[in-house]
């Protein structure tokens, strides 16, 4: 590997990363951003001409350099071939992943190979900026940059513009010819949505994957530090806090090149479905002490269960109260069922099928509506938490039951949505999740 012998020199003249204007201050706008040490508009305008190999609409290459050309990974060559091209061959792999070992090739290698090697650089304008190798960075991927969204912007827009307008790398090294003329060899985390196979369903807003897809890029592409913590699946202590983003998940170049299929690391299963964890989806662990089996139940798994259960009790009219009623549980679900009754009010149906869809997202209803769940628009299922470790499951009745439809007869009362409190229960030994 590359780092074994890298010299642990830092660079003391201006380096590349100098503003285009000293006048052109953005500090006030850059401050909120959380870990961000320099805005992109404060970046010098790159000099060379964009040219990419991780094309995207409206993007540039990274100043990937027209000095050297990549092959990642490196198709297989014999010795004849090897000895008449000017070929670099490298076998490493990212700091973060030691296991994902990929070879390369760079060309011009004579080139490459001569370069003094670097540990850190360090760049002096505006404000002294040390990047060491292990270091994930954004880079620039817009000329021109486009202005950092406001001070007042939400995360959701912060990370919208980070999508947009950086790729991620984590810095392996820095080559150099000279102060002004600094590489960096990085390996790239994407985000999913830059995947082959695109997102996939249980990846996170705030999540990337790390790669062993290598790049050269001209270091004056740096745009700052990333925060970006390691997600450790197995640890269920609840006590790893992540950063601004994260990533749990690996790309495999060199799999890819077989069966693509491969390619993504496999994350821990979770719940009796067996799928993986999407951050933006409750889960709910049956941690009893002595009787809770450790399981981390979907949040979607256990909706259905309760919508299920409860379906089969409506059709036989014995959908009732599962547990008693507990005090500090009973102000927030009048506060609940308030919307429900007024919307189901509003509608001119008893049914009361307008008030259900438009509690629900868009997507879902619609697929819904073709009959998944034989229950939509007559039971819903909730699971509120409260007071941060109480689940209170709920499930709401917008409809009459089919006994009590027939005894009230047609033009009868108009029915009220009822709400019954339902046990919460781990999916795979039943415990209560409570
Ligand atoms: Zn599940
Ligand atoms: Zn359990």
């Amino acid at each position: 590997m590359a780092s074994a012998e890298t010299a642990s020199e830092s660079y003391h003249s201006t380096l590349p990363l100098t503003p285009c204007d000293s006048e052109n201050e953005r500090s006030s706008e850059a401050a909120p951003m959380a870990g961000r040490k320099r805005s992109a508009s404060e970046m010098e305008e790159p000099k060379r001409a964009p040219k990419s190999t991780r094309n995207g609409p409206e993007t540039i290459e990274p100043e990937a350099t027209p000095d050297f050309t990549l092959e990642c990974p490196a198709r297989p060559r014999t010795a004849k071939q090897l000895a008449n091209d000017d070929l670099y061959i490298e076998t490493d792999a990212p700091s973060l992943a030691p296991h994902l070992t990929i070879d390369f090739a760079v060309r011009p290698g004579k080139k490459w190979s001569e370069l003094s090697r670097f540990k850190n650089a360090k760049f002096n304008n505006p404000v002294v900026v040390i990047y060491t190798s292990g270091q994930v960075v954004y880079v620039n991927r817009r000329f021109p940059i486009p202005e950092s969204p406001p001070s007042d912007a939400t995360e959701d827009e912060r990370l919208q513009y980070d999508q947009e307008n950086f790729w991620v790398g984590l810095i392996s090294e820095f080559r150099a010819e000279s102060p002004d003329k600094v590489y960096v060899k990085v390996y790239w985390l994407y985000w999913p949505d830059e995947l082959p196979e695109g997102r996939q369903p249980y990846h996170g807003k705030r999540e990337l994957v790390l790669s062993n897809h290598v790049d050269i890029i001209d270091a004056s592409t740096i745009a700052t530090h990333a925060e970006i913590s390691f997600w450790d699946e197995n640890d269920d202590s609840n006590k790893n806090v992540l950063q601004e983003r994260y990533w749990r998940q690996t790309y495999d170049l060199k799999k890819a090149a077989r069966d693509p299929r491969n390619a993504l690391s496999k994350l821990r299963k979770f719940c009796t479905c067996g799928k993986y964890d999407n951050p933006n989806v409750e889960m709910y662990q049956c941690h009893k002490p002595q009787v809770g089996c450790g399981l981390w139940n979907h949040q979607e798994c256990l909706i259905k269960a309760l919508e299920e259960r409860a379906w089969n009790q409506f059709l036989t009219g014995t959908l009732t109260h599962e547990r008693e009623e507990d005090q500090t549980l009973s102000q927030k679900v009048g506060g609940l069922i308030k919307p429900l009754v007024e919307l189901a009010g509003g509608s001119k149906d008893d049914k009361a099928q307008p008030a259900a869809e438009a509690r629900k997202g868009g997507k879902r209803a619609k697929q819904s509506a073709k009959g998944q769940k034989p229950w939509f628009g007559k039971l819903k299922a909730n699971i509120e938490t409260v007071d941060g470790n109480v689940f209170n499951a709920t499930v709401t009745q917008l409809v009459p039951t089919p006994a009590s439809a027939i005894a009230n007869g047609k033009g009868g009362n108009r029915f009220e949505p009822k709400e019954w409190r339902m046990k919460l229960n781990c999916l795979r030994c039943g415990e209560s999740l409570n």
